[in-house]
């Protein structure tokens, strides 16, 4: 498969010492665990070199991602490359208003195309596929002064809330090892959890942002759809699709936001809108309106994931932010709306996985036997569950009763959100129903895995923003329970504004998980 470069068992009695040295010179050995605003500030004084960021991670991959397993294959001396690279235009008086991320290791989701890197989407189909070009988010990363780094792993094609269905590996939460980090972006989120990158990418198409985001404990989030183009991003269902991002805070969010966002020709669904400086986060939300769902926080809901979503709203409140409740009548038909649409979208997509066009191929005496052989041996299960389901709600037939319905329905559910967003400037709902479960508890069972993205998922159906920011523990174990404020859409200001506000006023964001 890909290129796995993993630390052997590290021996010898002069570990322990060298740690206590290296623990002495904070500033040098904790590099990975600074945010970005944190990193570029030490940058721009030139107190640390980026090669020494892009070897802190490194460093950080090698000591834990035995146990986390988020990358699939990272090529380290690409990175160190690109560090220098960025150590050279720092040096030659490049600053960071002109390019935010100078210098700054971000990690990406095995779904997105970056230039001369496998791009597998956690599948065996794609064979030792790399991409011939940049995906327009890793070239707006790139030209930001980013340095793109390490492949994620995800469920298969995206297809999944846990990362189990990733062709190579699961991922485990930094948390707790035997439980799952939330999916599809699995890999992304305990990447940037586990302090293996500063921040990284992936796509929400359902809540595969920010739900792994709220079970790993940082920020993730989800754009509008059409602010971040999808040119490059493997397509699962391209009315839903959206690259979003990972980061410890949601300064940093915002400084990635503003770094991907923009209209792109090469896209005819991203929006000629202006990008706004989003990182300008003043901390005040007085006078803004909040508004709680109240199909949201009823059963299903685990105690203490509605006891801390509670504690936070009054938190808001405590803040100037006025509460106000309001309705979403048509939310119980949200997954299953979207469980035909995603699915009818995908079958279309993954057709061109064929052994001919794309695909690793399998032979056979006919092309029809080559094509089954081929996607028989190249899809995992629950994709292949998908596309099944997706070619039978387009069939003839059943075209009416399931996909066109699917479609008026998904019309019900935005008319729900416009008439809320008519009252208040954001909503304000747990990101999940529970927190982390155990690797392995709903593997057998599609439907209870779909129910994850309870939350998430209207968001996508209405194409409009959210973000997740971490906002609790559950008790015992300990596991992050994290707080989902939806926006308009290109409402990203007003979210960002909330969520970075609630987060300065809270401690959670800054708890990591003892690696
Ligand atoms: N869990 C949802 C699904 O399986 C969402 C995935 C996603 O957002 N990519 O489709």
């Amino acid at each position: 498969m890909l290129t796995k470069r993993r630390l052997g068992a590290q021996g010898g009695s002069l570990i322990l010492p060298f740690a206590i040295v290296l623990a002495t010179f904070t500033t040098r050995a904790m590099l990975n665990q600074l945010t970005i605003s944190e990193l570029t500030a030490r940058l721009a004084k030139r107190e640390v070199t980026a090669r020494e960021a892009v070897q802190a991670c490194l460093d950080q991959i090698q000591r834990v991602d035995g146990r986390i397993r988020a990358f699939l294959s990272y090529d380290a001396a690409d990175a160190l490359a690109q560090a220098d690279t960025a150590d050279q235009a720092l040096a030659g008086g490049a600053t960071h208003a002109e390019k935010p991320l100078l210098g700054v290791p971000i990690a990406i989701k095995d779904v997105i195309a970056v230039q001369g890197q496998p791009l597998n989407c956690a599948s065996k189909i794609l064979g030792k596929f790399v991409s011939p070009y940049d995906a327009t988010a890793i070239e707006k990363l790139k030209a930001a002064g980013a340095v793109v780094f390490g492949r994620l792993n995800m469920d298969e094609f995206a297809m999944g809330s846990s990362t189990e269905n990733s062709a190579f590996q699961v991922t485990c939460n930094p948390w707790d090892t035997a439980r799952i980090p939330g999916g599809s972006s699995g890999g992304s989120a305990a990447a940037v959890a586990a302090d293996e990158c500063i921040a990284s990418l992936g796509s929400d198409t359902g809540g595969s942002v920010r739900q792994p985001a709220a079970l790993c404990g940082c920020v993730g989030l989800k754009p509008t759809y059409g602010r971040v183009s999808r040119f490059g991003l493997v397509a699962y269902a391209s009315s839903l699709d959206q690259i979003g991002c990972f980061a410890k805070d949601t300064r940093d969010a915002a400084t990635v936001l503003g770094a991907i966002a923009g209209h792109d020709s090469r896209d005819s669904t991203s929006v000629p809108q202006p990008v706004p400086n989003y990182a300008a986060l003043t901390g005040d939300i007085k006078g803004l309106k909040l508004g709680l769902p109240k199909e949201y926080l009823v059963g299903g809901l685990d105690p203490e994931v509605k006891q801390a979503i509670e504690a936070a709203v009054q938190q808001l409140a405590k803040l100037g932010a006025e509460i106000v409740d309001v309705s979403l009548p048509h939310t119980d038909y949200a997954v299953a709306t979207y469980y035909i649409i995603a699915t009818a979208e995908a079958s279309a997509n993954l057709a061109r996985f064929d052994g001919i066009r794309y695909g690793a191929r399998v032979d056979g005496a006919d092309p029809t036997e080559l094509y089954c052989r081929t996607r028989g041996a190249g899809f995992g299960a629950e994709v292949k569950r998908r596309i099944i389901l997706g070619t039978y709600v387009l069939s003839s037939g059943y075209y009416d009763a399931y996909y066109l319905r699917a479609q008026k329905v998904r019309t019900l559910i935005r008319q729900d959100f416009l008439q809320a967003f008519e009252q208040v400037d954001a909503l304000v709902t747990p990101t999940t129903p529970t927190a982390a479960f155990k690797i392995g508890e709903k593997a057998d069972d599609p439907l209870q895995m779909y129910l994850a993205d309870i939350f998430t998922i209207s968001c996508n159906l209405v194409g409009n923003c959210g973000i997740s920011v971490p906002c609790g523990f559950t008790q015992s174990p300990k596991l992050p329970i994290g707080l989902q404020v939806l926006g308009k859409p290109f409402g990203e200001e007003t979210i960002l504004r909330i969520a970075h506000a609630y987060e300065q006023s809270t401690p959670w964001h800054l708890k990591r998980p003892a690696l």
